[in-house]
């Protein structure tokens, strides 16, 4: 690692739709161990704090879910110094009451990935973390208290699904995971936030929601329109300025120092 890169504490991950967060901003290329990172890493100043910002899929969105280089992503943001993670992600609402333009702080996820290197410990050192509140508390609760503040319309928890994409689900894969009880899906909130917990950083995901899914259709919203693309980046595209208050607001009240569990996590998950 060269000590020409800036050190910051704070990365932001964008998703789909969120693809630069400065104006003019430094703009620099790392390599890991791991191949590069999604993108250029830019840095910049939210309320007097250096941030790194980092867009998931690729300036452009070139990167499927699949291929995002998850393990260089997260690499690349602890080699930098980052300790805490702020994660938007563009999600489907899964229940009725969760509608098109709130956000979800999640508390859990439940996978349904499979072709993704999800882990930075698959040996010669193995280590099973903790993933029963995968999400830093400590940051959730950032989230919620300055999403109140700003009176963004906030679930302040729920349960995401990650399913591999890049396709959107069938009406009855949709209808199983609503039966479930899950209450949004996405595609890229797993392998990341373990891979930051791995790494000891706090990882808070922000899920925007931006269409019901297809088995709430027929329920809610458009009769006749399943989930497509562009429905989702138009949605995406209207939230994005209360995302930029959201991220702003939780950075000016972030405590310098952590003291929260997620940086001690390894401690207790070596064999
Ligand atoms: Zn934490």
């Amino acid at each position: 690692m060269s000590s020409d890169f800036p050190k910051t504490k704070i990365g932001i991950i964008g998703g789909s739709g969120f693809y630069s967060l400065f104006d003019n901003a430094e703009e620099f290329e790392m390599d890991t161990p791991y191949g590069k990172p999604s993108d250029k890493i830019s840095i910049g100043e939210i309320a007097g704090r250096s941030v790194v910002f980092l867009p998931r899929h690729g300036k452009g969105h070139c990167l499927s879910p699949t291929s995002i280089p998850y393990r260089a992503n997260l690499w690349a943001l602890k080699q930098l110094g980052v300790e805490r993670i702020i994660a938007p992600t563009a999600t489907g609402s899964l229940q009725p009451h969760i509608k098109p333009g709130d956000f979800v702080i999640c508390d859990q996820f439940v996978d349904r990935t499979k072709h993704r290197e999800d882990s930075f410990f698959h040996g010669p050192k193995v280590a099973h973390i903790s993933c029963a509140d995968p999400f830093c508390e400590h940051l959730r609760e950032a989230a919620i208290l300055s999403c109140r503040k700003l009176s963004i319309t906030a679930h302040e928890k729920g349960t995401a699904v990650v399913i591999e994409g890049p396709r959107f689900s069938s009406r009855a894969e949709s209808n199983m995971y609503q039966r479930y009880g899950f209450d949004v899906i996405g595609m890229t909130q797993y392998p990341e936030s373990v891979l930051a917990r791995e790494l000891e950083m706090c990882y808070v995901n922000i899920s925007l929601v931006t269409d019901y899914d297809a088995g709430l259709l027929g329920q809610e919203g458009d009769k006749n329109k399943a989930v497509d693309a562009t429905s989702v980046i138009e949605v995406f595209n209207k939230n994005i300025s209360h995302l930029k208050d959201l991220i702003s607001e939780m950075i000016k009240n972030l405590p310098q120092e952590r003291s929260c569990v997620c940086k001690d996590i390894l401690k207790s998950a070596m064999m």
